[in-house]
């Protein structure tokens, strides 16, 4: 098999970039080591936005506002060609603030004005609709009253959805996808990779090669991985069946860390946990508890007999969450688009086009140097 771009990985970062390419004319395949679109792409909760914007790197601003802003577009178009509804909507989010904590505003630098005050300066520096409410105003279910802040305009996406119109949108457009094909070495000579092997002992080539491969990225690339600072953290979630209308907002509890977010059939997803566990993707009985205890907090009627599904999954983490998409420091046709961290889904769209750029030799929207491989400290 040999075409212009392979993709290594089928995740929603992999699928993005092979949508992005094939629309630009390029043929594209894509190696998946089991079936696309399972693992972090699909556990993941599907916030657009970082949970507490203000307080993540401008690099991270600079490329989940690019993909936002790129979102209502993407979504139309996959679901006017694939007829998937990802049902993308801007169901808001309600931020209950911990006024006890610190702001991280520059590197190295910590304000110490209040949490709300510094929220709704970066807010309107960035030109993001903000208000201070009660949190009843928007929530009534809430059992817990407090001065809050609303941000009407933070989107949701539901990853499965969204995962399955992707994939149909990259077959339809003659990308081949293969799956059951586990990369497993590189065939390297002269700085520029001849072709690849997987598991099973097929080799394949093209002219270029993106790996995708979440937190596998590092395992992947083996010898070439080059300084990559990369790693799993394990998320769990929590998803009870409720009354449709129960809850209207996406809610984050800042105190606890935690986030209620629910979807237009009455489902509500309660996460998640961060915890550095390896590659073990198993669920555990005292996140299952934590999780449900905070939920109960928040809306005492969501119970134990109302838990649908527990799950993990593996977020393909990195320093400060910034993301790597790049060309290889020293194999001039490997590009490596990974490390989203905790928002992988919310960045699909615009790590796809920068790195369909960067292939193409197209110009850039922004500026990509956060972004290079290896990372730059900020
Ligand atoms: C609990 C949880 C909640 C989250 N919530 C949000 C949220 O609300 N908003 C948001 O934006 N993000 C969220 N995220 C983060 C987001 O899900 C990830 O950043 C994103 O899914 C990463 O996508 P990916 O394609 O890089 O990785 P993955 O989806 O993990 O895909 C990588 C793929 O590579 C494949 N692969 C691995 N090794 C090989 C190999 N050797 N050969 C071939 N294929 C290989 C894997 O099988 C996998 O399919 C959440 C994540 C978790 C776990």
């Amino acid at each position: 098999m040999s075409s212009d771009v392979m993709v290594m990985g089928g995740g929603i970062v992999g699928l993005a970039t092979a949508w992005e390419l094939l629309r630009s004319g390029a043929t594209v395949s894509v190696l998946e080591r089991n079936l696309c679109g399972q693992e972090a792409s699909w556990a993941g909760a599907g916030i657009l936005s970082p949970l507490l914007p203000w307080d993540y790197p401008e690099a991270v601003t600079q490329l989940t506002q690019f993909s936002a802003h790129l979102f209502p577009r993407f979504v139309d178009a996959l679901q006017a060609e694939t007829g998937v509804d990802p049902e993308y909507q801007a169901s808001g989010m309600l931020v209950l603030p911990d006024s006890s904590s610190q702001a991280y505003v520059e590197p190295g630098t910590f304000d110490m004005c209040s949490r709300m005050l510094l929220a709704k300066h970066w807010c309107a520096r960035h030109a993001i609709p903000v208000q201070e409410v009660q949190s009843s105003q928007i929530a009534p279910s809430l059992s817990r009253d407090t001065a809050a802040l609303w941000l009407p305009e933070v989107c949701q996406v539901r990853n499965p959805r969204l995962l399955q119109a992707l994939i149909r949108a990259v077959k339809m457009l003659g990308g081949k996808v293969l799956e059951h094909a586990e990369v497993a070495g590189w065939k390297i000579e002269r700085g520029y990779v001849q072709s690849i092997h997987t598991v099973a002992g097929e080799r394949h080539s093209a002219g270029q090669y993106v790996v995708a491969a979440g937190a596998w990225s590092r395992g992947l690339l083996a010898e070439h991985a080059a300084a990559l600072e990369a790693w799993p953290v394990r998320g769990q979630i929590l998803l009870f069946k409720a009354q449709p209308g129960l809850l209207e907002p996406m809610v984050f509890d800042e105190r606890d860390n935690f986030y209620l977010i629910p979807r237009r059939d009455g489902h509500i997803l309660a996460g998640s946990t961060l915890e550095e566990a390896g590659f073990d993707k198993s669920t555990t009985p005292e996140a299952r508890e934590t999780l449900l205890a905070r939920a109960q907090a928040l809306i005492p009627v969501l119970a134990e007999e109302m838990i649908a599904a527990h799950w993990a999954g593996l977020r393909p983490a990195s320093p400060h969450n910034i993301p790597v998409i790049s060309m290889h420091p020293a194999i001039s046709n490997l590009y490596l688009n990974s490390g989203h961290y905790r928002y992988g889904v919310t960045m699909a769209p615009g790590s796809a086009q920068l790195i369909a750029n960067m292939i193409l030799g197209k110009l850039q929207p922004l500026d990509v140097t956060p972004y290079q491989w290896p990372h730059r400290a900020i």
